[in-house]
């Protein structure tokens, strides 16, 4: 690193602003672009630096920018400009990360100072790390002897001249207290020194023995490995059953990547998978990756950027924020579980983290992996149309089978009054704990009831800030919301009619499942696994070590436990209610229901014993329950297409969405209504709406969606750019857009 000018506060009197240079300096703010800075004398700045800058009366860290590609038609004077005031002393943001971002900023139609801010998640990384202090041998001679007691003794004898040794490990392995070390300092016999700058992260070792590939898990590694030594842009999409070993065969394709001397970034969905993920992981590489995700202490992530920064982290498994991490020199990015929804940002900038993998990856000419057993249609289709090249692991490894698939008919065997798991499914899990194995009911809901009612007047609870109904978590005593966090304890009368004791908990979730499993099977070892009872990757870990340690006989989960998890003894699914995803206007609700249930179906049967999936609904002959039990997903996704071809529905078309919201009702329809009004058209360009949006309160805010669809080959952004411009939106009306809408609520 460059010795660097000091600190910028006693700089700025002696700088004068000259005219000479001047440099956009991009903010980690929502401002509409980057703003000019003077560049002081003593400075040479290129694009990519960190500097700091004042900003009214702050003192702001931004990018230098590249300059636009036209000049401004009216720029700041130069005797207007501000200086900059410092560099920071850390590497450069690259010109690819600087591209990435500036692309994402015009896909998504956010401020690129938005997106800036999530490639700055760690400010603190960017100041020099602290040197740590140790000991090293003071040189021999000198006039006085000092008296060398034994533990003085084991001191030397453990260190080794010109090697600086940290304090307490150096005590610990001499047996002496760190007062012995300050001693012997004092008389001359070990000085303190800097330790050398150490990485914390530990070089994944390709050639480390991993498993011997079957001979179609050889054939596709071979593939993967040739497009990450060609250096090149591309992507593939590798698919195979749930238990092919996909994931050994990309993992395959990380060792070619660390081959090249390059970096690797896997993208999971979900970082309850990272546990068992992590022990594959070591398994093949001898240590474990540098990890990046909400859960993280912000002191590792602050290595970690660095660390990233400065070629030092050679393989990053993180979630989607990863995507915007410094690498200097990406050349694979592999995103498992491709299909999943959880890779949509919602907030802020609002992106597909997959979509977005792809774009990083050919501004940095890096292989492009999406995995996936359940593809999404977007990916099947960018297969179809050749613009990704495509892998099949058609078999389970080792020879396992594929769970069978059987509808129970909700109308024909119904659970008894009062009860959710009808008797074949009650009968199954009797059968499948006696024989010693295990078993897993499976109900996407979270807490005990979905809906409470008053059985006097019919009145629902429903959250004060939102449409929604609040959800009895009866362990914790409290009605929530979903959506907005509101909690409150369940009142002991009906707040509408008065009267006691009427109301009354309707439908189940999971609670209520554990409530009639401890009921029906009162000595099995039951385990709840969903994201308010495993709160975090640490206690989902032990909670897959328990299960894999056979301490547990009963699993009832939400979507947590469809994700990746390696079970060998598990070999029942049952699928308490298969319809509830069906329900709603969602464009991919029978997409995502066959990829979530296909998933779940997935953890069964992974082993020696053949697995087995009831899946309980009132429409057996829905395509989305004839495709899981066929396990035909080609045909399902053939017939979604030919259903979303004609309409030009995504993936065969556009389509992006405006929500604007208000706390008044009023000025929320007013400006959906202009926006209507406004509305653009044309040949291939539709917009319906304006509608209250399903979830028409949210947060005590009130929201009306429009939706732009446009034909595949016309560009979304420019319409919604000059649509947006075109309409005045007042102070307290947000309108955001979503550009490839994944949700629809
Ligand atoms: P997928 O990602 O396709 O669901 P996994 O990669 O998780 O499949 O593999 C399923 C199981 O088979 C894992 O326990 C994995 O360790 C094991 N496995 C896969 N390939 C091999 C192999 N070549 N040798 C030994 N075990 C393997
Ligand atoms: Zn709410």
């Amino acid at each position: 690193m460059l010795p660097r000018p000091g600190k910028h506060r006693d700089m700025k009197d002696t700088l004068t602003v000259s005219a000479r240079t001047r440099v956009p300096v991009l903010l980690p703010l929502p401002l509409a672009g980057a703003y000019d800075y003077a560049v002081p004398a003593s400075m040479a700045l290129r694009p990519g630096e960190f500097v700091s800058v004042p900003l009214n009366q702050r003192e702001v860290v931004g990018v230098v920018w590249d300059p636009p590609a036209e000049p401004e038609p009216n720029p700041v004077p130069d005797r207007r400009l501000r200086p900059v005031s410092a560099v920071l002393p850390a590497p450069p943001m690259t010109a690819n990360l600087r591209r990435f971002i500036d692309w994402v900023a015009a896909y998504t139609l956010s401020p690129p100072g938005a997106v800036l801010r999530m490639a700055m998640s760690m400010p603190a990384a960017l100041e020099a790390p602290t040197p740590q202090a140790g000991w090293i041998l003071a040189p021999p001679g000198g006039n006085s002897r000092p008296r060398i007691t034994p533990e003085r003794q084991r001191v030397l004898d453990a260190m080794r001249p010109g090697q600086v040794y940290a304090g307490a490990p150096l005590a610990e392995a001499a047996k002496v207290s760190l007062g012995v070390l300050r001693g012997m300092a004092e008389n001359g016999l070990i000085r303190p020194a800097l330790l050398p700058h150490r990485s914390r992260f530990s070089r994944p070792d390709p050639e480390h023995p991993g498993p011997a590939l079957a001979a179609d898990q050889a054939e596709a590694g071979a593939a993967l490995r040739a497009q990450v030594t060609a250096r090149a842009f591309g992507v593939t999409l590798l698919t195979g059953v749930t238990g092919s070993g996909k994931t050994e065969v990309y993992l395959d394709a990380v060792a070619e990547c660390l081959r090249q001397g390059r970096q690797a970034l896997v993208l999971l969905p979900e970082i309850a998978l990272s546990a068992q993920w992590l022990e594959r992981f070591k398994a093949r590489f001898g240590v474990a990756p540098a990890l990046w995700h909400s859960e993280v202490t912000s002191r590792t992530r602050r290595d970690t950027w660095r660390a990233v920064a400065e070629g030092d982290a050679p393989v990053v498994v993180g979630a989607r924020s990863a995507l915007f991490l410094p690498f200097p020199d990406l050349g694979l990015i592999v995103v498992d579980e491709e299909h999943e929804t959880a890779f949509k940002q919602e907030d802020g900038v609002v992106y597909h983290a997959r979509d977005m993998a792809v774009v990083r990856a050919r501004l940095s000419r890096a292989a492009c992996i999406l995995v996936s057993a359940t593809p999404s249609l977007e990916s099947l289709t960018n297969v179809e149309m050749g613009r990704y090249a495509a892998l099949h692991l058609p078999q389970r490894h080792g020879g396992a089978t594929l769970p069978a698939v059987e509808v129970i008919d909700l109308r024909r065997t119904p659970p008894e009054r009062g009860r959710f798991l009808a008797p074949p499914l009650a009968e199954a899990v009797t059968a499948t704990i006696e024989r010693g194995e295990q078993a897993m009911l499976f109900l996407n809901r979270r807490g005990y009831a979905p809906l409470t009612l008053c059985r006097h007047c019919g009145h629902r609870l429903r959250c004060p800030n939102c449409t929604a109904w609040l959800v009895e978590h009866r362990a914790q005593r409290r009605l929530q919301c979903h959506h907005c966090g509101h909690a409150e304890a369940p009142p002991a009368e009906c707040p509408e009619c008065g009267t006691a004791n009427s109301l009354t908990a309707v439908g189940p979730g999971v609670e209520r499942v554990l409530e009639e499993a401890a009921a029906l099977w009162p000595d099995a070892r039951r385990l709840v696994m969903a994201s308010d009872t495993l709160p975090g990757p640490a206690a989902a870990a032990e909670a897959a070590r328990a299960i894999q340690d056979r301490e547990v006989d009963l699993i009832i989960g939400t979507q947590i436990v469809a994700k990746g998890w390696h079970f060998p003894h598990l070999t029942l699914v049952g699928v308490v209610d298969a319809d509830l995803g069906l329900a709603g206007g969602d464009l991919r609700a029978a997409e995502r229901t066959v990829q979530l249930l296909h998933q779940v179906a997935g953890r069964a049967g992974r082993a020696e014993a053949p697995g087995r999936v009831l899946l309980q609904s009132f429409s057996p002959d829905h395509p989305v329950m004839r495709a899981l039990v066929s396990g035909d997903l080609d045909a399902f996704m053939q017939e979604e297409a030919a259903m979303r071809r004609p309409g030009h529905w995504p993936p065969f078309g556009r389509l992006a969405a405006l929500i604007v919201s208000s706390e008044e009702e009023r000025e929320a329809d007013r400006t959906a209504r202009d926006l209507g009004l406004a509305a653009p058209g044309g040949e291939g360009v539709q917009v319906l709406g304006p509608a209250p949006a399903p979830l028409a309160l949210l947060r005590g805010r009130h929201r009306r969606r429009l939706l732009l669809k446009t034909r595949r080959d016309i560009a979304v952004q420019p319409i919604l750019r000059e649509w947006l411009a075109r309409v005045p939106v007042p102070n307290h009306v947000r309108v955001q857009v979503d550009v490839d809408p994944v949700g629809f609520l």
